[in-house]
């Protein structure tokens, strides 16, 4: 049998050594494997003839049998252009080139049958196809096309002549050489219960449809396929780790969490808050390790939960520790946490890499013998000198900033590994959660504390400054402070920083009276964190920054965000900004500023930040206009989201369904051993062979 993942694209008839190459750069196509899984982005119906009388401005592809009556060239200069005109009988097309003038008049003759193809317009009451394609009638076996396949190409490729024409080629020899069928992926049953085709039938029409629904059926098996394996993958690492590592049993609800929730409490608990601890307290008391994201709105509330969560740690015995991506965070969840548990018997402490000598010495000693129960700090929790007496649950804020292999690390501090809640407040569409986070169990909050009152969002052209400017004055008199952010995006740091400069002097200018302070990533750390200080403690009046404020930073006074350039930022970003404001009991803005000039999509974005503040509405709109594979959070996450044919959005309900049969499919064979799964674990372990980066999922 061929080994199509072992042999090398290069010696395909067609290819050789250089096309290969181009192959390999500008695809990664390297095997015929990998050609073979290259997937066509539309189908164009080549099996009818339109005639030319029967053309309006609004048709896609066609195509139209007839003659050249003549040439014509017009124009000099970059205006230089032919013009073949053409008939079938029924009426006259424009035929245009603007390249390759001379090749054309070469190539075709005069009153000899051709089929032209291409996309009609009509300007000025004739028709014209700009570079149709074309070929002798006689060559072309029309009832035979039926459905052409388009394959992208970079320009590059079509310069060098390997255009989506030349892909067809490639993948019909690649047909010819394949003569037996490919052995199946999926399990027999699988295919039958849902109807599915061959994988080889299915390849086979991907590329070569007879008809549109042979071309569905195909796209159907390939979708379900693909989705089925990132499923299958995520369930079966969840069933390994399940395996290997027991949890802790938390069986008891004691008198920590009970004094602190009778006594210490300073409000009522939302209904999503209280769900969501039963949630929590359900895992911790199942013997499995939890692995728990916890997912809600910026302001929602998940402080409160992860405190309480780590009370039920401590009342069976064990220490808990809480990470944040920054030391500002931190502290402010060591002062958060310090104060909710004030005159209670529960030591904590503040671990941050700015801690250091005695006092870090004594904290790592009390953590070692017990004496600290909750831990709270930066990556420094993480450092090999911090060794836990009993460490039995770990919470993680702003998921987004710590990667996988941090997450691994905290299960090596303890022989069992700790159960594990995530926090993030980028919220993800439930889909992508399933991929990206199929392996962590999910909680959401929902629901905002009673009393806050909803963002005021607004769109200003950047001209209208003067309005801006008073309205920050009219907040600023009040008592209140003011953010002003300015994008930061890596290509052009130069020229970014600059705009940042510009604005914090226009700001000290125009606010002459007030105290304005400045932090940019390009800053140490130690001057960030000093100017971050300055704001936080209302030092200042306004900050003027780059997105590094973005996580979690807590100004209750702070009631404006002024984004500049907002057309800069995607919506998850500009939301999470948002989120910075409208944490204290005033009305709070947030004034999205751009220029005059925007795109359809960044209209959009705006629009969608207008009309809602709710985190999942925008990730949903989100996911819809930019696609899985730019979301933040995606890279860091360690999937690769290469998809080529399913989309997470598009195809949500088969995802759902294939994940059923997944889990279906590991809860039946465990151990990975039923022969008539063979198969597909081969090629699950063949796939993560393939892409490190995909198995790394935690
Ligand atoms: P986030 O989910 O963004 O981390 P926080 O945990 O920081 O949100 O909570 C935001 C604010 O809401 C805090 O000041 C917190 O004390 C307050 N808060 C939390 N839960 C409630 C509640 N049930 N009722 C009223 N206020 C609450
Ligand atoms: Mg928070």
């Amino acid at each position: 049998m061929l080994d199509l993942a072992a042999r090398d694209i290069m010696y395909l008839p067609g290819v050789g050594p250089n096309r290969a190459a181009m192959l390999n750069k500008e695809l990664s196509i390297r095997s015929l494997h990998d050609l073979l899984y290259y997937f066509p982005y539309k189908y164009i119906d080549r099996s009818r003839l339109y005639y030319v009388h029967e053309i309006d401005g609004n048709m896609p592809y066609i195509q139209l049998k007839g003659q050249i009556l003549s040439f014509e060239e017009t124009g000099t200069g970059y205006r230089k252009r032919l013009v073949a005109h053409f008939s079938d009988g029924t009426g006259v097309v424009d035929l245009v080139w603007f390249q390759g003038l001379k090749f054309v008049t070469g190539k075709y003759k005069l009153r000899t049958d051709y089929i032209v193809f291409g996309k009609p317009a009509v300007f000025g009451g004739r028709v014209n196809i700009a570079h149709p394609d074309i070929d002798p009638a006689d060559e072309l076996q029309l009832s035979n096309m039926g459905l052409q396949p388009y394959y992208n190409t970079t320009e590059k490729m079509k310069r060098a002549g390997l255009n989506s024409h030349a892909i067809e080629k490639l993948m019909s020899n690649l047909m010819g050489i394949i003569k037996e069928p490919m052995p199946e992926t999926l399990p027999p049953d699988i295919i039958s219960h849902n109807h599915l085709p061959s994988l080889t039938e299915a390849l086979t029409n991907i590329h070569f449809p007879k008809s549109a629904e042979e071309l569905r059926r195909a796209q159907y098996r390939l979708k379900f396929e693909e989705l089925f394996f990132v499923q299958l993958n995520i369930l079966r690492y969840m069933k390994e780790r399940q395996q290997r590592y027991r949890g802790f049993v938390f069986g008891r609800v004691g008198e920590t969490f009970n004094t602190f929730y009778s006594q210490n409490l300073p409000f009522e608990l939302t209904g999503a808050q209280k769900r969501v601890i039963r949630e929590i307290r359900k895992d911790m008391g199942s013997g499995r390790q939890m692995n728990r994201l916890l997912q809600g709105d910026v302001g929602s509330g998940k402080t409160l939960v992860a405190l309480m969560s780590m009370l039920i740690a401590l009342d069976n015995g064990f220490q808990a520790c809480m990470m944040a991506p920054t030391e500002i965070l931190a502290g402010q969840h060591y002062d958060t946490v310090s104060r909710m548990l004030c005159g209670m018997n529960v030591r904590v402490e503040l671990l941050t890499g700015s801690i250091k000598g005695k006092r870090r010495a004594e904290i790592l000693d009390g953590v070692l013998t017990g004496q600290v129960h909750i831990l709270i700090g930066t990556h420094a929790v993480l450092e090999d000198t911090v060794t836990f007496s009993r460490l039995g649950m770990a919470v993680i804020d702003e998921q987004h900033r710590f990667g996988v292999a941090q997450r691994a690390k905290l299960w090596g501090k303890s022989t069992t590994p700790p159960h594990v809640l995530v926090m993030t407040a980028t919220p993800i569409p439930r889909t992508l959660a399933m991929t990206l986070y199929g392996d962590l169990d999910v909680s959401i909050i929902d629901e905002l504390p009673p009393g806050r009152k909803p963002i005021l969002t607004v769109h200003q052209f950047d001209n209208r400054r003067a309005s801006l400017y008073s309205d920050i004055r009219g907040q600023i008199r009040e008592g209140r402070q003011v953010y002003v952010v300015y994008p930061l995006i890596k290509e052009s740091e130069k020229m970014d920083l600059k705009n940042l400069e510009d604005g914090y002097n226009t700001i000290c200018e125009v606010f002459p009276e007030y105290k304005v302070c400045k932090v940019h990533g390009q800053m140490k750390p130690a001057e960030k964190e000093a100017e971050m200080q300055r704001f936080v403690s209302g030092e200042t009046q306004i900050m003027v920054a780059t997105t590094v404020i973005e996580v979690g930073v807590n100004v209750p006074n702070a009631s404006v965000m002024v984004i500049e350039n907002a057309e800069r930022f995607g919506l998850s970003q500009l939301h999470q900004l948002r989120g910075r404001v409208g944490r204290g009991a005033d009305q709070s803005y947030c004034i999205l500023v751009t220029g005059y000039r925007l795109s359809e999509d960044t209209r959009k974005r705006i629009e969608i930040m207008v009309q809602t503040n709710d985190g999942f509405e925008i990730a949903e709109a989100d996911l819809k206009l930019r696609g899985p594979g730019d979301l933040e959070g995606t890279q860091q996450s360690g999937v690769a989201f290469d998809l080529k044919i399913a989309n997470i959005t598009r195809d949500s309900q088969l995802l759902q369904h294939v994940r059923g049969i997944a889990r279906e499919v590991v809860e039946a064979d465990p151990e990975g051993t039923a022969p008539q799964n063979a198969p597909m674990w081969e090629r699950l372990r063949f796939m993560r062979k393939s892409n490190v980066d995909w198995s790394a999922i935690s």
